[in-house]
């Protein structure tokens, strides 16, 4: 069984990954963390904009909160509509070397 041993915004110091887009957590960024215990332990590390992102995206899908969202893995094309427009950096992140309109010159 899990067990929190922390949840909390801490700003990076050195450089992490985001346990849900994958990319890089730079210096200065506020951030969650979460440590917790199952079978040794583990810590979460996400943006905090991708969090919401994944609040969203479980609401959206109507999943539970154990159903464990991972946007890497989950968020599909079919989820842009809502996506970009609430969460474009976020978006940026997920498909970098997406055009977005505003952009198109
Ligand atoms: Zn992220």
């Amino acid at each position: 069984m899990s067990h929190v041993l922390s949840d909390c915004e801490v700003r990076a110091r050195k450089k992490h990954r985001c346990d849900q887009c994958d990319r890089a957590i730079t210096p200065g960024t506020v951030y969650r963390r979460v440590v917790h215990t199952y079978d040794g332990f583990f810590t979460y590390t996400a943006h905090l904009d991708c969090e919401s992102a994944a609040q969203h995206y479980a609401e959206y899908h109507d999943l539970g909160h154990d159903d464990g969202v991972h946007l890497r893995n989950d968020i599909a094309r079919e989820d842009e509509g809502w996506l970009i427009p609430i969460f474009p950096e976020v978006a940026r992140r997920l498909w970098p070397d997406r055009i977005f309109p505003e952009e198109r010159v």
